[in-house]
């Protein structure tokens, strides 16, 4: 990661992806194995932004991690509470062992990553740039940034060649903004996005693959007020 990233007057927005799962294994077949829960906000740590998903892994075993975006961590003891809280009261999947546990923090920064390559040194992974600000997610860019680097070498060009793309990067912006400054507003912008948008348009977005007509159509879902003053912090 450059050092600029952990200055402590490091000008641009972190707030933290910090999660905590559990694989747990139900005594007889519970779970939909085609389904699986995106963001339920049902059991909520104080006004924080935060919610839990549920990935079946077959009938009688599921990934339950509890997520934050925040700009702090919590004490260990906190997801641990919440996934009780959620197991017991929302989901209720009777007797459970827990079989695996998973915890990690991921950055979600407008740091500009891509400013710190050089022609001669690309950086990859979390210090190139490659996990999305406004998501976490990583593994998708890595797909798509290790070809286009190949391609770049291949064609002469510097390796980092068009890989920030300025147009998302501005929308992650103004989503860390409200994150950072009003952070309870996670469950609304989210339920706003999930309720007001067909899913393969929020994953096509996320993944940074819409026109400039279909991000109209995303950003429309959204109620303006905090993304208007979001963008006269940032952006104006
Ligand atoms: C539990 C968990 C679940 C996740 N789920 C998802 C998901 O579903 N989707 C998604 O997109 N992202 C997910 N992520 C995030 C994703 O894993 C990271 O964003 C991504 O791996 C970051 O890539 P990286 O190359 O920066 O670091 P890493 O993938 O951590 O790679 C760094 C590598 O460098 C090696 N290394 C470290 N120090 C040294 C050293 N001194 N010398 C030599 N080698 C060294 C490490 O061993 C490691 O192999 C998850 C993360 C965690 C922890």
């Amino acid at each position: 990661m450059p050092q600029d990233y952990f200055a402590p007057d490091n000008p641009y927005i972190i707030i933290q992806q910090h999660f905590k799962g559990w694989v747990i294994e139900t005594e007889s077949d519970f779970f939909n194995d085609i389904e699986f829960v995106m963001m339920d906000y049902r059991t909520q740590w104080k006004d924080n932004a935060c919610f839990t998903y549920v990935l079946p892994i077959s009938p009688c075993k599921a990934l339950v991690e509890f997520t934050f975006f925040t700009p702090h961590l919590v004490d260990d003891s906190v997801y641990d509470q919440m996934l009780n809280q959620y197991i017991d009261a929302i989901l209720k999947p009777g007797k459970y062992k827990i079989t695996e546990i998973e915890k990690g923090v991921i950055p979600m920064s407008n740091f500009p990553f891509h400013k710190y390559h050089t022609p001669h040194i690309t950086k990859v992974g979390t210090g190139g740039g490659w996990v999305k600000p406004s998501s976490g997610y990583s593994f998708k860019n890595a797909e798509r940034f290790a070809q286009k680097i190949i391609s770049n070498i291949k064609a002469k060009r510097i390796p980092s060649h068009g890989i920030a793309k300025s147009r998302f990067r501005k929308y992650d912006t103004l989503f860390l903004d409200i994150l950072k400054t009003q952070n309870y507003l996670g469950e609304k912008l989210f339920t706003e996005m999930y309720s007001n948008c067909p899913a393969h348009l929020i994953f096509k977005f996320l993944d940074e693959q819409t026109t400039l007509t279909e991000d109209l159509k995303v950003v429309s879902a959204f109620a303006p007020l905090p993304f208007l003053k979001s963008l006269s912090r940032n952006i104006l």
